[in-house]
């Protein structure tokens, strides 16, 4: 009898429960946000003096805040939130121990010679590089490794790597597709540099990272007008703002899903 009693209500939430009380859409509930470089990886500097370690925490430090404010039930998790150094395997691993569900790394462009004409931004999402100028960017940003005392935990990324990851991670790859997107359309809006679209390459940062993940390169610090730019409360907060549009148009799509 007592075993029937026990059976009752186990039958019970069996039949009825799982349909009523469980709720499977995905939410987009926890967003790390990922300052690049920072401490004693400045990252490129300007022609004036400006870092990019600098421009990188001015725009997330906005956006998180707007986050806040105005996508409640959205947690918000910085990688860094002052100036210090975090490796990148650390910044991926952060997002994965906070279940993450989508995670943007934020940074700028540079070019060698400065200063440069070279403008515009660009979104980054983790696949083979396919043209030489993406390969370039995402070189310059992996050899910050070099500050790093256990560089023998990082191999060198191969073809077949790319391909078993995005076979794995699938939706990943389809989610970050659209989300890049996003940015692009949403920061054209409200910046009037150069919108140089979505592109691809093999960055270390993203590949820790077992969620939807970008990495934008906001403008090029070499040039003097984009180094003003990402330096001004104006610019900054047009940045904040155009990422945090497509994070809200992201939402709606990724939980419809
Ligand atoms: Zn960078």
């Amino acid at each position: 009898m007592k075993f029937i009693l026990l059976l009752v209500p186990i039958l019970f939430a069996s039949l009825f429960g799982a349909t009523t009380i469980v709720d499977r859409r995905p939410k987009l509930d926890v967003i790390v946000l990922d300052a690049g470089h920072g401490g004693k990886d400045a990252g490129a500097v300007g022609t004036n003096g400006y870092y990019e370690k600098q421009a990188a925490l001015g725009i997330v430090l906005k956006l998180g805040k707007l986050i806040e404010k105005e996508m409640p039930g959205v947690k918000v998790v910085y990688t860094r939130k002052d100036d210090r150094f975090i490796e990148l395997y650390r910044r991926g691993e952060i997002a994965n121990e906070k279940h993450a569900k989508l995670f943007i790394s934020v940074h700028c462009n540079s070019t060698p010679q400065k200063p440069s004409h070279a403008t515009g931004f660009t979104t980054y999402m983790l696949r083979p590089g396919k043209t030489d100028q993406a390969i370039r960017v995402a070189a310059r940003e992996n050899a910050v490794i070099s500050y790093e005392a256990e560089r023998a935990r990082y191999k060198e990324l191969t073809d077949e790597d790319f391909i078993l990851t995005s076979m794995a991670r699938s939706q990943d790859v389809k989610y970050s597709e659209k989300f890049a997107a996003l940015v692009q359309k949403e920061l054209s809006k409200r910046l009037t540099i150069r919108d140089n679209g979505v592109s691809q390459a093999g960055f270390l940062v993203l590949v820790g990272a077992a969620m939807p993940n970008v990495l934008i390169e906001t403008g090029f610090i070499s040039n003097p007008k984009e180094e003003a730019l990402l330096k001004s409360e104006t610019g900054e907060m047009n940045y904040a703002r155009g990422i945090l549009d497509a994070i809200k148009k992201y939402k709606v799509l990724y939980e419809r899903s």
